[in-house]
Protein backbone atom coordinates (compact mmCIF):
# COMPACT_ATOMS: atom_id res chain seq x y z
CA UNK A 1 0.00 0.00 0.00
CA UNK A 2 1.54 3.47 -1.43
CA UNK A 3 1.67 6.18 1.74
CA UNK A 4 -1.12 7.62 0.40
CA UNK A 5 -3.37 5.36 0.18
CA UNK A 6 -2.62 4.30 4.16
CA UNK A 7 -3.11 7.69 5.18
CA UNK A 8 -6.65 7.97 3.22
CA UNK A 9 -7.60 4.56 4.99
CA UNK A 10 -6.31 6.05 8.27
CA UNK A 11 -8.87 8.93 7.60
CA UNK A 12 -11.68 6.54 6.44
CA UNK A 13 -11.68 4.10 9.08
CA UNK A 14 -11.73 7.41 11.86
CA UNK A 15 -14.52 8.47 10.04
CA UNK A 16 -16.35 5.23 10.25
CA UNK A 17 -16.51 5.61 14.08
CA UNK A 18 -16.32 9.53 14.59
CA UNK A 19 -19.50 11.48 13.90
CA UNK A 20 -18.19 13.73 11.10
CA UNK A 21 -19.70 15.51 8.30
CA UNK A 22 -19.54 14.64 5.15
CA UNK A 23 -18.46 17.91 3.79
CA UNK A 24 -15.50 18.18 5.73
CA UNK A 25 -14.49 14.33 5.07
CA UNK A 26 -15.19 15.27 1.38
CA UNK A 27 -12.59 17.87 1.64
CA UNK A 28 -9.97 16.38 3.43
CA UNK A 29 -9.75 13.52 1.40
CA UNK A 30 -8.13 15.60 -1.00
CA UNK A 31 -5.74 18.41 -1.20
CA UNK A 32 -6.72 21.88 -1.72
CA UNK A 33 -3.41 22.79 -4.00
CA UNK A 34 -0.43 21.16 -5.28
CA UNK A 35 2.79 23.36 -6.19
CA UNK A 36 4.84 20.84 -8.22
CA UNK A 37 8.14 22.10 -9.36
CA UNK A 38 11.37 21.69 -11.32
CA UNK A 39 14.04 24.20 -10.41
CA UNK A 40 17.94 24.07 -11.35
CA UNK A 41 20.74 23.94 -9.12
CA UNK A 42 24.40 24.67 -9.76
CA UNK A 43 26.45 21.93 -8.91
CA UNK A 44 30.32 22.49 -7.44
CA UNK A 45 31.27 20.88 -11.55
CA UNK A 46 30.03 24.32 -13.25
CA UNK A 47 26.96 22.30 -14.69
CA UNK A 48 22.99 22.75 -13.87
CA UNK A 49 21.48 20.09 -12.51
CA UNK A 50 17.44 19.98 -12.08
CA UNK A 51 15.43 19.02 -9.37
CA UNK A 52 12.17 18.09 -8.47
CA UNK A 53 9.74 19.17 -5.44
CA UNK A 54 6.80 19.73 -4.05
CA UNK A 55 4.72 21.68 -2.07
CA UNK A 56 1.30 19.75 -1.02
CA UNK A 57 -0.86 22.50 0.38
CA UNK A 58 -3.63 20.00 2.00
CA UNK A 59 -5.83 22.03 4.14
CA UNK A 60 -6.19 25.85 5.07
CA UNK A 61 -9.45 25.48 7.29
CA UNK A 62 -7.82 25.87 10.76
CA UNK A 63 -5.03 28.43 9.32
CA UNK A 64 -2.13 29.04 7.41
CA UNK A 65 -0.94 25.61 5.74
CA UNK A 66 1.88 24.27 8.02
CA UNK A 67 4.75 21.14 7.13
CA UNK A 68 8.04 20.42 6.69
CA UNK A 69 10.34 20.23 3.54
CA UNK A 70 12.12 16.87 3.23
CA UNK A 71 15.26 15.99 1.03
CA UNK A 72 15.09 12.60 0.68
CA UNK A 73 15.07 10.05 -2.94
CA UNK A 74 11.74 8.31 -2.08
CA UNK A 75 10.10 11.93 -2.02
CA UNK A 76 7.55 11.76 -4.53
CA UNK A 77 3.33 13.25 -4.86
CA UNK A 78 2.28 10.35 -3.29
CA UNK A 79 4.10 10.87 -0.13
CA UNK A 80 3.84 14.49 0.25
CA UNK A 81 0.27 14.50 -0.04
CA UNK A 82 0.15 11.88 2.98
CA UNK A 83 2.41 14.05 4.81
CA UNK A 84 0.31 17.13 4.28
CA UNK A 85 -2.81 15.19 4.90
CA UNK A 86 -1.07 13.76 8.68
CA UNK A 87 -0.07 17.48 9.34
CA UNK A 88 -3.82 19.04 8.58
CA UNK A 89 -4.81 16.15 11.65
CA UNK A 90 -1.63 16.72 13.81
CA UNK A 91 -1.97 20.89 13.95
CA UNK A 92 -5.59 20.00 15.20
CA UNK A 93 -4.98 17.36 17.82
CA UNK A 94 -2.44 19.80 18.99
CA UNK A 95 -4.68 22.59 18.93
CA UNK A 96 -2.86 25.24 17.20
CA UNK A 97 -4.43 27.67 14.46
CA UNK A 98 -2.52 26.10 11.26
CA UNK A 99 -3.72 23.88 8.96
CA UNK A 100 -1.80 20.87 6.98
CA UNK A 101 1.16 21.11 4.09
CA UNK A 102 4.47 19.43 3.51
CA UNK A 103 6.72 19.68 1.02
CA UNK A 104 9.71 17.98 -0.51
CA UNK A 105 12.62 17.55 -2.68
CA UNK A 106 13.61 13.91 -4.84
CA UNK A 107 17.43 14.14 -3.72
CA UNK A 108 20.09 12.08 -1.82
CA UNK A 109 21.07 14.74 0.13
CA UNK A 110 24.35 12.91 1.38
CA UNK A 111 25.82 12.82 -2.09
CA UNK A 112 25.63 17.06 -2.16
CA UNK A 113 28.50 19.14 -0.82
CA UNK A 114 27.24 21.97 1.62
CA UNK A 115 27.23 24.44 -1.19
CA UNK A 116 25.22 22.24 -3.27
CA UNK A 117 23.13 21.54 -0.19
CA UNK A 118 22.95 25.71 0.29
CA UNK A 119 21.86 26.24 -3.73
CA UNK A 120 19.29 23.35 -3.65
CA UNK A 121 17.47 24.96 -0.12
CA UNK A 122 17.38 28.37 -1.88
CA UNK A 123 16.60 27.16 -5.65
CA UNK A 124 13.42 25.27 -4.15
CA UNK A 125 12.51 28.65 -2.03
CA UNK A 126 13.09 30.66 -5.45
CA UNK A 127 10.66 27.92 -7.21
CA UNK A 128 8.19 27.85 -4.32
CA UNK A 129 8.23 31.70 -5.21
CA UNK A 130 4.58 33.19 -4.11
CA UNK A 131 3.29 29.93 -2.62
CA UNK A 132 4.72 30.69 0.77
CA UNK A 133 4.49 32.97 3.38
CA UNK A 134 4.05 34.10 7.09
CA UNK A 135 0.01 33.99 6.55
CA UNK A 136 -0.36 31.46 4.13
CA UNK A 137 1.82 28.14 4.17
CA UNK A 138 4.84 27.94 6.76
CA UNK A 139 7.33 25.32 5.88
CA UNK A 140 9.78 23.81 8.53
CA UNK A 141 12.39 21.02 8.64
CA UNK A 142 11.58 17.51 8.09
CA UNK A 143 13.99 14.59 7.39
CA UNK A 144 17.77 15.33 5.86
CA UNK A 145 16.35 18.83 6.51
CA UNK A 146 17.78 21.51 9.48
CA UNK A 147 17.99 25.06 11.02
CA UNK A 148 21.13 25.70 8.69
CA UNK A 149 18.69 25.20 5.66
CA UNK A 150 15.80 26.79 7.24
CA UNK A 151 17.92 30.02 7.77
CA UNK A 152 19.40 29.74 4.04
CA UNK A 153 15.31 29.81 2.55
CA UNK A 154 13.96 32.44 4.98
CA UNK A 155 16.98 34.17 3.94
CA UNK A 156 16.19 33.77 0.24
CA UNK A 157 12.67 34.19 0.81
CA UNK A 158 13.69 38.11 2.23
CA UNK A 159 15.73 38.48 -0.77
CA UNK A 160 13.64 37.71 -3.80
CA UNK A 161 9.59 37.89 -2.04
CA UNK A 162 9.70 39.95 1.09
CA UNK A 163 9.95 43.60 0.26
CA UNK A 164 6.40 44.08 0.44
CA UNK A 165 6.07 42.33 3.75
CA UNK A 166 9.10 43.94 5.47
CA UNK A 167 7.66 47.64 4.45
CA UNK A 168 4.32 46.31 5.52
CA UNK A 169 5.33 44.90 8.78
CA UNK A 170 5.34 47.16 11.47
CA UNK A 171 8.41 45.58 12.92
CA UNK A 172 10.75 46.59 10.11
CA UNK A 173 12.45 49.09 11.50
CA UNK A 174 13.34 46.89 14.12
CA UNK A 175 16.87 45.65 12.86
CA UNK A 176 15.12 44.08 9.85
CA UNK A 177 13.22 41.48 12.31
CA UNK A 178 9.76 41.38 11.15
CA UNK A 179 7.24 38.86 10.57
CA UNK A 180 8.84 37.73 7.12
CA UNK A 181 11.26 35.61 9.56
CA UNK A 182 7.62 33.41 10.80
CA UNK A 183 7.99 32.23 7.15
CA UNK A 184 9.64 29.38 8.13
CA UNK A 185 10.27 28.02 11.82
CA UNK A 186 13.12 25.42 13.18
CA UNK A 187 15.54 28.02 12.53
CA UNK A 188 18.47 28.40 14.13
CA UNK A 189 18.43 30.35 17.66
CA UNK A 190 20.12 33.16 16.22
CA UNK A 191 18.25 34.06 13.58
CA UNK A 192 14.43 33.76 14.48
CA UNK A 193 14.08 30.04 15.42
CA UNK A 194 12.71 29.30 19.27
CA UNK A 195 14.73 27.89 22.07
CA UNK A 196 13.61 24.07 22.12
CA UNK A 197 12.55 23.58 19.32
CA UNK A 198 15.68 21.76 17.99
CA UNK A 199 14.44 19.55 21.00
CA UNK A 200 10.89 19.51 20.93
CA UNK A 201 9.76 16.47 18.93
CA UNK A 202 11.84 14.07 20.59
CA UNK A 203 11.01 15.92 24.10
CA UNK A 204 7.35 16.03 23.02
CA UNK A 205 7.06 12.60 22.39
CA UNK A 206 8.26 11.73 26.03
CA UNK A 207 5.79 13.84 27.54
CA UNK A 208 3.35 12.11 26.12
CA UNK A 209 4.92 8.99 26.48
CA UNK A 210 4.83 9.67 30.52
CA UNK A 211 1.05 10.84 29.96
CA UNK A 212 0.73 7.88 28.44
CA UNK A 213 2.04 5.85 31.17
CA UNK A 214 0.38 7.33 33.96
CA UNK A 215 -3.07 6.58 32.62
CA UNK A 216 -2.03 3.01 31.31
CA UNK A 217 0.89 2.20 32.10
CA UNK A 218 -0.64 -0.38 34.54
CA UNK A 219 -2.94 -1.90 32.19
CA UNK A 220 -0.25 -2.25 29.73
CA UNK A 221 2.14 -4.01 32.08
CA UNK A 222 4.74 -1.37 32.02
CA UNK A 223 6.72 -0.20 35.25
CA UNK A 224 8.31 2.87 36.92
CA UNK A 225 11.50 2.32 34.35
CA UNK A 226 11.04 1.35 31.11
CA UNK A 227 13.31 -0.24 28.20
CA UNK A 228 12.88 1.69 25.02
CA UNK A 229 14.05 0.87 21.56
CA UNK A 230 14.85 3.86 19.49
CA UNK A 231 14.65 3.07 15.40
CA UNK A 232 16.59 6.20 13.98
CA UNK A 233 18.81 8.84 15.22
CA UNK A 234 18.12 11.90 13.28
CA UNK A 235 16.87 14.97 15.56
CA UNK A 236 14.00 13.10 16.43
CA UNK A 237 15.27 9.78 17.09
CA UNK A 238 18.81 11.61 18.90
CA UNK A 239 16.70 13.63 21.22
CA UNK A 240 13.96 10.75 22.10
CA UNK A 241 16.59 8.14 23.39
CA UNK A 242 18.44 11.60 25.42
CA UNK A 243 15.11 13.02 26.75
CA UNK A 244 14.36 8.98 28.08
CA UNK A 245 17.71 8.50 28.88
CA UNK A 246 17.38 11.76 31.37
CA UNK A 247 14.21 10.56 32.92
CA UNK A 248 15.47 7.19 33.67
CA UNK A 249 14.41 4.61 31.01
CA UNK A 250 16.82 2.26 29.96
CA UNK A 251 17.45 2.93 25.70
CA UNK A 252 18.46 -0.87 25.07
CA UNK A 253 18.40 -0.79 21.62
CA UNK A 254 19.31 2.35 18.41
CA UNK A 255 19.72 2.45 15.27
CA UNK A 256 20.30 4.73 11.77
CA UNK A 257 20.21 3.88 8.24
CA UNK A 258 23.05 2.06 7.99
CA UNK A 259 21.90 -0.28 11.15
CA UNK A 260 21.97 -0.48 14.73
CA UNK A 261 22.45 -2.30 18.48
CA UNK A 262 21.48 -3.52 21.56
CA UNK A 263 22.65 -3.75 24.78
CA UNK A 264 20.57 -4.80 27.78
CA UNK A 265 22.07 -2.77 30.53
CA UNK A 266 21.07 0.48 27.71
CA UNK A 267 22.89 3.37 26.01
CA UNK A 268 23.60 6.96 27.23
CA UNK A 269 22.49 8.64 24.43
CA UNK A 270 24.96 11.79 24.25
CA UNK A 271 27.79 9.29 23.99
CA UNK A 272 26.74 7.39 20.95
CA UNK A 273 25.90 10.96 19.30
CA UNK A 274 29.64 11.61 20.32
CA UNK A 275 30.71 8.75 18.87
CA UNK A 276 28.84 8.50 15.77
CA UNK A 277 29.86 12.47 15.16
CA UNK A 278 33.27 10.87 14.63
CA UNK A 279 33.10 7.71 13.19
CA UNK A 280 30.41 8.79 10.82
CA UNK A 281 28.14 5.71 11.70
CA UNK A 282 26.38 4.43 14.84
CA UNK A 283 27.38 0.71 14.04
CA UNK A 284 31.11 1.33 14.58
CA UNK A 285 30.02 2.99 18.05
CA UNK A 286 28.98 -0.43 19.28
CA UNK A 287 31.42 -1.29 22.64
CA UNK A 288 32.46 -4.69 23.91
CA UNK A 289 28.79 -5.46 25.84
CA UNK A 290 26.95 -4.42 22.99
CA UNK A 291 24.99 -6.48 19.91
CA UNK A 292 25.06 -5.09 16.67
CA UNK A 293 21.72 -5.97 14.76
CA UNK A 294 20.04 -5.07 11.41
CA UNK A 295 17.02 -2.50 11.55
CA UNK A 296 14.80 -5.64 11.09
CA UNK A 297 16.52 -7.09 14.48
CA UNK A 298 16.31 -4.23 16.24
CA UNK A 299 12.23 -3.42 15.66
CA UNK A 300 12.15 -7.53 17.00
CA UNK A 301 13.96 -6.93 19.43
CA UNK A 302 11.86 -7.62 22.96
CA UNK A 303 11.48 -4.02 25.09
CA UNK A 304 8.63 -2.19 26.59
CA UNK A 305 8.71 0.88 24.53
CA UNK A 306 9.15 0.48 20.50
CA UNK A 307 9.83 3.73 19.56
CA UNK A 308 10.10 3.98 15.05
CA UNK A 309 11.88 7.45 14.88
CA UNK A 310 12.79 6.87 10.91
CA UNK A 311 10.59 6.74 7.86
CA UNK A 312 7.08 5.80 7.14
CA UNK A 313 6.49 1.74 6.74
CA UNK A 314 8.82 0.97 9.13
CA UNK A 315 6.63 -1.51 10.50
CA UNK A 316 4.33 -3.55 8.05
CA UNK A 317 1.94 -6.25 7.26
CA UNK A 318 5.16 -8.83 7.20
CA UNK A 319 6.68 -7.81 10.63
CA UNK A 320 4.02 -6.66 12.95
CA UNK A 321 3.52 -10.44 13.98
CA UNK A 322 7.46 -10.38 15.38
CA UNK A 323 6.91 -6.81 17.35
CA UNK A 324 8.07 -7.85 21.05
CA UNK A 325 7.16 -4.35 22.64
CA UNK A 326 4.42 -3.56 25.32
CA UNK A 327 3.79 -0.14 23.24
CA UNK A 328 4.54 1.17 20.36
CA UNK A 329 5.01 5.15 20.34
CA UNK A 330 5.54 6.45 16.37
CA UNK A 331 7.84 9.70 16.64
CA UNK A 332 8.38 9.07 12.56
CA UNK A 333 5.21 9.71 10.08
CA UNK A 334 3.43 6.85 9.37
CA UNK A 335 5.98 4.27 10.34
CA UNK A 336 3.01 1.44 11.56
CA UNK A 337 0.67 0.70 7.85
CA UNK A 338 -2.70 0.30 8.79
CA UNK A 339 -2.26 -3.27 7.82
CA UNK A 340 0.21 -3.48 10.87
CA UNK A 341 -1.88 -1.44 12.52
CA UNK A 342 -4.90 -4.42 12.94
CA UNK A 343 -1.88 -6.88 13.79
CA UNK A 344 -0.67 -5.15 16.48
CA UNK A 345 -4.28 -4.26 18.06
CA UNK A 346 -4.98 -8.36 17.69
CA UNK A 347 -1.99 -8.61 19.54
CA UNK A 348 -2.64 -6.37 22.37
CA UNK A 349 -0.28 -4.23 21.38
CA UNK A 350 -1.39 -0.65 21.63
CA UNK A 351 0.10 2.55 18.86
CA UNK A 352 0.14 5.71 20.22
CA UNK A 353 -0.25 7.41 16.95
CA UNK A 354 2.25 10.30 15.33
CA UNK A 355 -0.27 13.49 15.08
CA UNK A 356 -0.41 13.03 19.06
CA UNK A 357 3.06 11.44 19.43
CA UNK A 358 5.63 13.68 17.32
CA UNK A 359 3.33 16.84 17.57
CA UNK A 360 5.80 18.66 19.94
CA UNK A 361 7.79 19.88 16.67
CA UNK A 362 4.83 21.57 15.34
CA UNK A 363 3.58 22.97 18.12
CA UNK A 364 6.76 24.66 18.93
CA UNK A 365 6.66 26.02 15.94
CA UNK A 366 3.51 27.64 16.52
CA UNK A 367 5.52 28.63 19.50
CA UNK A 368 8.12 29.81 17.12
CA UNK A 369 5.74 31.93 14.70
CA UNK A 370 3.94 33.52 17.48
CA UNK A 371 7.42 35.22 18.55
CA UNK A 372 8.36 36.42 15.29
CA UNK A 373 4.94 37.93 14.80
CA UNK A 374 4.83 39.52 18.09
CA UNK A 375 8.89 39.86 18.27
CA UNK A 376 9.28 38.29 21.65
CA UNK A 377 12.12 35.73 23.10
CA UNK A 378 10.98 33.32 25.54
CA UNK A 379 12.69 31.25 27.45
CA UNK A 380 13.66 28.02 26.37
CA UNK A 381 12.52 26.55 29.97
CA UNK A 382 9.41 29.05 29.27
CA UNK A 383 8.93 27.15 25.43
CA UNK A 384 9.28 23.57 27.11
CA UNK A 385 7.02 24.46 29.83
CA UNK A 386 4.15 25.67 27.39
CA UNK A 387 4.72 22.53 25.41
CA UNK A 388 4.72 19.79 27.89
CA UNK A 389 1.39 21.07 29.16
CA UNK A 390 -0.05 21.06 25.76
CA UNK A 391 0.73 17.98 25.14
CA UNK A 392 -0.12 16.06 28.35
CA UNK A 393 -3.47 17.79 28.09
CA UNK A 394 -3.88 17.00 24.16
CA UNK A 395 -3.22 13.21 25.45
CA UNK A 396 -5.54 13.27 28.26
CA UNK A 397 -7.71 13.97 25.15
CA UNK A 398 -7.01 11.60 22.99
CA UNK A 399 -7.37 8.91 25.95
CA UNK A 400 -10.51 9.68 26.97
CA UNK A 401 -11.67 9.28 23.35
CA UNK A 402 -10.12 6.02 23.33
CA UNK A 403 -12.77 3.51 24.17
CA UNK A 404 -14.11 0.00 23.73
CA UNK A 405 -12.44 -1.14 20.36
CA UNK A 406 -11.62 2.47 19.58
CA UNK A 407 -7.76 2.58 19.21
CA UNK A 408 -5.74 5.82 20.13
CA UNK A 409 -5.56 6.43 15.99
CA UNK A 410 -9.33 6.70 15.86
CA UNK A 411 -9.41 8.62 19.27
CA UNK A 412 -6.67 11.14 17.96
CA UNK A 413 -8.96 11.29 14.26
CA UNK A 414 -11.98 11.74 15.90
CA UNK A 415 -10.56 14.69 17.75
CA UNK A 416 -9.08 16.41 14.77
CA UNK A 417 -12.11 16.03 12.83
CA UNK A 418 -14.26 17.28 15.57
CA UNK A 419 -12.01 20.62 15.42
CA UNK A 420 -11.65 20.93 11.61
CA UNK A 421 -15.31 20.92 11.29
CA UNK A 422 -15.66 23.40 14.22
CA UNK A 423 -13.28 25.71 11.67
CA UNK A 424 -15.44 25.59 9.22
CA UNK A 425 -18.74 26.44 10.12
N1 LIG B 1 8.34 18.05 10.15
C1 LIG B 1 7.70 18.07 11.42
C2 LIG B 1 6.46 17.22 11.40
O1 LIG B 1 6.33 16.32 10.61
C3 LIG B 1 7.46 19.48 11.94
C4 LIG B 1 6.60 20.34 11.08
C5 LIG B 1 6.56 21.80 11.51
O2 LIG B 1 7.17 22.15 12.50
O3 LIG B 1 5.90 22.56 10.79
O4 LIG B 1 5.60 17.34 12.24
Amino acid sequence: MNTWLAALTQLERAAKVAKVSKDVLARLRVPERIVDVQFPVRMDDGSARMFHGYRVQHSSLRGPYKGGIRFHPQVDMDEVRALALWMTIKCAVADIPFGGGKGGVTVDPKQLSGGELERLSRGFVRALGPNIGPRLDVPAPDVNTNPQMMAWMVDEWRRTRARGEIAASRTSRNDGKGEWRATFTGKPVGKGGSRGREQATGYGGIVVLQEALRLRGKRWGIGAAPSVIVQGFGNVGYWAAQVAYDAGMHVVGLSDSQGGMTQAEGFNPEMVLACKREHGSLAACAGADAQRVTNEQLLETPCDVLIPAALEGAIHAKNAKRIRAKVVLELANGPVTPEAEVILAQRGIPVIPDVLANAGGVATSYFEWVQNVRNEEWSEEDVLRKLARKLRMQTREVFARATGKRTLRVAAYALALKRVAGAQQ
